[in-house]
């Protein structure tokens, strides 16, 4: 991995920061450690009644043009299942409540952003919907939604590797609950 991307000493603001490992700078001038922390975020798996999942095609980088499932960054006082919904309904049109996503397990998944791959923790939830009829590409998000058998999803072909880990907990997860 590569060295921790601080610059500055937030404390005191020196501007050269020792790199003690892959994950934490230390300023020499006044003693203050930075750290790169997995920043959490919610990830959807939602099928409907025929089960298809609920996949978008990506408008931005990273992964543009590839398939995607729904999901984003938690924001702050805000709990992961209720990010789940909100990005699930922010990205594809789909509204669910939030307790209606139910936990299946967590991936570590790695996010290029500003200048750093930043490691993430994507937290998966499952939920079932009736149908998809509500779901729409959102500008800026998605050029289009697509639903794909949950047995069919090819998964070298998703934008990130860990989505692809993410299919396979559920499918694993269906096995034994399937609800
Ligand atoms: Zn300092």
């Amino acid at each position: 991995m590569s060295p921790p991307p601080f610059h500055f000493c937030y404390h005191c603001g020196h501007h050269k920061l020792e790199t003690v490992s892959y994950r934490q700078s230390r300023c020499p001038a006044c003693g203050y450690s930075q750290f790169v922390t997995p920043i959490p975020a919610a990830v959807a798996l939602v099928l409907d009644s025929e089960d298809r999942l609920l996949l978008m095609r990506r408008a931005h980088e990273p992964g543009f043009g590839k398939l995607g499932l729904p999901g984003g960054v938690i924001d702050p006082a805000e709990s992961a299942e209720l990010a789940c919904a909100r990005e699930t309904l922010e990205e594809t049109g789909i509204n669910l409540p939030a307790s209606g996503y139910t936990y299946i397990g967590t991936c570590c998944n790695r996010y290029p952003f500003q200048g750093y791959t930043w490691p993430t923790l994507d937290i998966l939830f499952f939920a079932r919907t009736e149908n998809f009829d509500a779901a729409h590409a959102v500008d800026g998000e998605a050029s289009e939604i697509v639903a794909v058998p949950l047995a069919e999803v090819v998964l070298e072909e998703l934008a990130f590797p860990t989505h692809g880990e993410a299919v396979e907990k559920l499918r694993a997860w269906l096995a034994y609950d399937p609800r």
